[in-house]
């Protein structure tokens, strides 16, 4: 542990997360806290945030080692803006060495031009919301850039000067095939990106998409055919030199997203922005989904009620490091009762020693397999 000028233990380290709200078009899928995008509007967001970073005075001087602008479109800002953003936070929460910045994008915004921007910034990884590298499956999920638009994107990074790209691919989307969906993959590989996020398209009720459902119910995959196309897709990465480190997540060995295993290891985080999530010294705490109620105060927050020895269980879970067991006895399961339930899930769940790790299966099936080994004992 280092130590303060004063012989005290230096703080802990942070990540700082930046909601960047603003949307140019509704994509039919979306479930996240976005709003329209408008000049007027954004100028007034950036202007809060500024005041936001300046008001943490408590957390003021904690070094930041990773920051991730999400969204929302963050790429809808421009790079001057952002620029004065990580300039200013930098000045607050003094940048750790080797900090890593992440910006999500949207690559129907992604000229050259704003990419060198972006760099000059000091963002120095980009998660490319792609989904898919089929155009009529662009075209059902509302999103604006075509595959070859796409592809085109991800060289453009490179170019750049972005060595680190992440593609962010999506299993069950309306009409997706097995050969669809592996077109989408090889593609992916073959722009050699170091991570590749997989999520399952979740259809909300009242979306664009819950509609089409609905209406056209064959578009849509069971989930016999999601489950072949995940461990399909786990088999293909891993033998191209991907680790599946988490869920959804796949990365060259030392490139996994260093800001969200903060989540998953329970490590402080502080969120700005409206909607922003935040941990902080064991404090869990919100802002509302209100853009207008955060600019207004962008110090107010909302308590979140939050059991941290489940929550280590639950988010350390979602790794392929898995939890020591004693993190279930801290969450309420006594080691016997956690051993009968480790048998009963046997192809879920493996124990290697004190190590407990969920299985590919138990990948897709995390959230039954999780409330059963944290199911209050006696129910
Ligand atoms: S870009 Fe992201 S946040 Fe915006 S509408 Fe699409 S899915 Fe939602």
């Amino acid at each position: 542990m280092s130590a303060s000028a004063a012989g005290e233990p230096a703080p802990p380290d942070l990540g700082l997360y930046l909601h960047v709200p603003f949307c140019r078009t509704r994509c039919r899928y979306c479930d996240f806290y976005r709003v329209g995008e408008n000049r007027g509007r954004m100028d007034r967001f950036v202007a809060a945030l500024h005041a936001e970073m300046d008001g943490w005075t408590a957390l003021h001087g904690r070094a930041a080692s990773t920051i991730f602008l999400g969204g929302g479109t963050p790429s809808l800002l421009e790079p001057q803006e952002i620029g004065g953003i990580l300039d200013h936070l930098a000045r607050r929460f003094p940048f750790a060495p080797g900090v890593e910045i992440t910006a999500e994008a949207n690559p129907s915004d992604l000229t050259p031009e704003r990419l060198a921007g972006l760099r000059a910034a000091g963002v120095d990884r980009l998660s490319i919301g792609i989904q898919s590298f089929v155009d009529r499956e662009l075209t059902l999920l509302g999103r604006r850039h075509d595959a070859a638009h796409a592809a085109a994107v991800v060289d453009a990074a490179r170019r750049a000067g972005f060595a680190r790209l992440s593609i962010d691919l999506m299993v069950g989307i309306p009409g997706q095939t097995d050969g669809s969906f592996a077109t989408s993959l090889d593609r992916a590989i073959d722009l050699a990106p170091d991570h590749i996020s997989l999520y399952l398209l979740e259809v909300h009720p009242g979306s664009e998409i819950d509609g089409l459902r609905r209406t056209r119910p064959r578009l849509f995959a069971g989930d016999e055919a999601q489950r072949r196309r995940y461990l399909a897709m786990r088999q293909r990465l891993t033998a191209a030199g991907f680790r599946h480190y988490e869920i959804s997540n796949f990365a060259r060995p030392g490139e996994e997203c260093r800001h969200n295993l903060r989540y998953w290891r329970c490590r402080d985080w502080l969120g700005l922005g409206p909607a922003a999530h935040s941990s902080v010294d064991g404090r869990r705490f919100r802002h509302l989904p209100d853009l207008e109620a955060w600019i207004a105060d962008p110090l107010a927050v909302e308590a979140m009620e939050s059991d941290a020895a489940e929550e280590r269980v639950f988010l350390g879970l979602r790794l392929e490091e898995g939890i020591d067991l004693a993190l279930l006895a801290a969450a309420g399961v006594p080691r016997d009762e956690a051993e009968r339930r480790i048998a009963r899930l046997a192809d879920f769940v493996e124990l290697e020693g004190d190590r407990l790790r969920l299985t590919p299966e138990g990948f897709l099936l995390s959230n039954p397999v999780l409330a059963e080994l944290l199911r209050p004992s006696g129910s």
